[in-house]
């Protein structure tokens, strides 16, 4: 998830700040800055030096040929010397090697996402996300909701979930999933449960021992209620075989006594 809101660090990357950029590599010069196809040639002055021709850099190192050539047949070597061809920038890039690009073509050339979509964020009450690039369906006036970023899959994360081979349906689902729990996690849909076993002695006096304990489950409830009710027989089960056990233990004492 990549996001940028002013307020809120949502998701796992921010697009403003320093670490994101949109810039690759230029492909017109494979990120060199060149332009293979033109160079200028320069000529030393007293005051300076000044182009004197353009074309390709065969032409100029040519002309640097030609020239020199002619110095040297004059009795001028040092002409040599007063002649350069350099060559020009990369128009696309201006000689920068790199160029910006936009947000989804730069996750799916450097990236290599498959799947791109919409992240919305609707701040009412409460935080919830959703898939959207406009407004939350419950704001239709988009006075409290928008879009704040994008969800993506790479390499990386297809590669984490087994799913190098799946079709783009299958990826958006998971994204979307992937969405779901976020927006759950957000809105403090957070459950868990611990098992505790109280022995009372007297009114006054208990003591209760937690068993068992599980959190960090996220959005449904029921799954979290059946999970703590198996818990909960378990850890009675478990109580239930300690007493015996001690009970046996008395009568053995008993016994033997
Ligand atoms: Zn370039």
């Amino acid at each position: 998830m990549l996001c940028g809101h002013r307020r809120y660090r949502l998701g796992d990357e921010q697009v403003d700040g320093e670490d994101f950029t949109t810039s690759v590599a230029c492909p017109s010069c494979d990120g060199n800055g060149e332009n293979q196809d033109r160079a200028k040639l320069w000529r030393k002055h007293a005051y300076g030096w000044v182009a004197v021709g353009a074309g390709s850099i065969q032409a100029m190192q040519g002309e640097i040929s030609r020239v020199v050539e002619r110095a040297l047949q004059a009795g001028r070597p040092e002409e040599a010397g007063r002649l350069m061809v350099e060559v020009c920038d990369c128009p696309r890039c201006q000689g920068s090697g790199e160029i910006e690009v936009s947000i989804a073509a730069f996750l799916r050339q450097e990236r290599g996402a498959k799947v791109i979509l919409p992240l919305g964020l609707i701040d009412h009450s409460g935080l919830s996300m959703y898939v959207g690039s406009g407004a939350h369906r419950h704001d239709p006036g988009g006075w409290d909701s928008g879009q704040v970023g994008v969800i993506f899959d790479t390499a990386e994360t297809r590669s984490d979930r087994g799913m190098e081979d799946s079709r783009r349906e299958e990826i958006e689902r998971a994204l979307r999933a992937e969405v779901d729990e976020y927006a759950q996690f957000l809105r403090g849909e957070v459950y868990g449960f611990t098992v505790t076993v109280t022995v009372t002695v007297t009114v006054s006096d208990s003591a209760s021992d937690s068993l068992d304990s599980c959190w960090g489950f996220l959005g449904d409830l029921e799954y979290v209620r059946a999970r703590a009710n198996e818990a909960a027989e378990c850890g009675a089960r478990a109580a239930r075989r300690e007493s015996e056990e001690k009970h046996l233990m008395a009568c053995r004492d008993i016994v033997t006594a």
